[in-house]
């Protein structure tokens, strides 16, 4: 067992919690950050029955002097930098605010983990988003940059300062570029909970239809709890490296919602085309999904699709669990939530 201390920016958020829970078995003492101003409730540190066992402490991302009193008081033996503006629909209704926390505010804890703890492990959030309008399929650690929204600008600055640290100051930092990863605790705006929210919906209390975006963007889908395995392996090399995470698969917006109405016990027929685009319940002719072009991206990142051989040959890790039982586990939490009408974000 560890005798070592993490500290968890986000760890409210679904991978902090599962990163907490994953830590806690190996014996760390977790020490976990949140806002205190943000109205974000520790329901997912509830669910995973950890509340009771990681500290939480209030830390904002955007505050130099909270972060460095943090970084005192605590003095953790490796860093996890979850914490993030990390909708990218928000961040082009807010740029300069997400480029500040994402960005600027990984710089901000960089800098303090160099000036007060520079023996100190550094982990960053990187995202699949960067590729954005991808050069090549599928992405690898190789493949060039192309971000296409504020989040993927914010998170490439954030990763470009990241392998500064490394390359200029000796720090033993790194950057995990995790593809799309979801499970039960997503937060309900990102499409697959808010698919699985609005057909839990659907089938307990009849209620809908759910509106959607573009139904052809494809996502290379992962669960969640797999992909934080991986981040710890990354930290604990002995050189510090940058792993492309992902399943090397890819679905369409579409099929994700196939699979989730299949797992709903719902069998849906699609009509139309564009804009026009609906999905029907077969059984009641009862419209299920409709398209919202306000959910359309002014530029998508249209196919992502990640080559994690890397992370296979150097971290050996490997996902296990397919989008058919991401999408059943999803549906089956949800289904039991709504029921219960609590908890969870709903
Ligand atoms: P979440 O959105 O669930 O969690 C992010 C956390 O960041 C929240 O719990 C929030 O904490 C915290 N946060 C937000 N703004 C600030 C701020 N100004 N200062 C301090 N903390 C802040 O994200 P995920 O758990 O899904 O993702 C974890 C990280 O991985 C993020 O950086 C994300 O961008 C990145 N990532 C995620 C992917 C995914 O598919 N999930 C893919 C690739 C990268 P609170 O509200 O509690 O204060
Ligand atoms: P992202 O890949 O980090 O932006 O994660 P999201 O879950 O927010 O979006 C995944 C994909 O689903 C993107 O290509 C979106 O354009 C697409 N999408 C289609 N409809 C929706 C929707 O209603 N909400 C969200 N969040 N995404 C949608």
């Amino acid at each position: 067992m560890s005798s070592k201390t993490a500290l968890v920016t986000g760890v409210r958020g679904q991978d902090g919690a599962y990163l907490a829970e994953l830590l806690l078995e190996k014996g760390y003492r977790v020490v976990g950050t949140g806002r205190r101003a943000s109205d974000a409730s520790p329901w997912r540190l509830q669910e995973l029955r950890i509340i009771d066992d990681i500290e939480l402490v209030s830390m904002e991302l955007t505050e130099e002097s909270n972060i460095r009193s943090v970084l005192e008081r605590v003095r953790p033996d490796e860093v996890y930098n979850l914490a993030a503006q990390s909708f990218v629909a928000d961040s082009l209704r807010q740029p300069i605010y997400t480029s500040d926390v994402t960005g600027i505010g990984t710089l901000r804890l960089l800098e303090g983990v160099r000036t007060i703890l520079p023996e100190a492990r550094f982990y960053q959030a990187s995202s699949s988003e960067m590729f954005g309008k991808a050069q090549e399929v599928p992405q690898s650690e190789k493949t060039p940059f192309h971000p296409r929204n504020p989040y993927g600008t914010a998170k490439l600055f954030a990763h470009w300062s990241v392998t500064n640290y490394r390359e200029t100051f000796g720090l033993h930092c790194c950057s995990g570029i995790l593809f799309n990863h979801e499970s039960p605790l997503r937060g309900i705006e990102f499409l697959t909970r808010k698919v699985t929210l609005g057909l839990a919906k659907y089938s307990v209390r009849g209620a809908g239809p759910l509106h959607v975006g573009n139904l052809d963007a494809k996502r290379d889908w992962g669960h969640a709890r797999e992909y934080v395995d991986a981040i710890w392996k990354m930290l604990q090399l002995p050189v510090p490296a940058d792993f492309v995470v992902a399943t090397g698969t890819s679905h369409t917006v579409r099929s994700f919602i196939d699979l989730a109405a299949k797992a709903c016990g719902i069998h849906l027929d699609w009509l139309g085309k564009g804009c026009d685009e609906r999905a029907i319940d077969r059984a009641t002719g009862k419209l299920v999904v409709s398209v919202d072009p306000a959910f359309y991206r002014p530029a998508e990142a249209d196919v992502l699709v990640g080559d994690a051989s890397r992370a296979h040959r150097e971290l050996d890790w490997r996902p296990a669990i397919r989008l058919e039982q991401l999408a059943e586990e999803m549906v089956q939490a949800d289904i039991k939530r709504v029921s219960r009408d609590r908890g969870a974000g709903i």
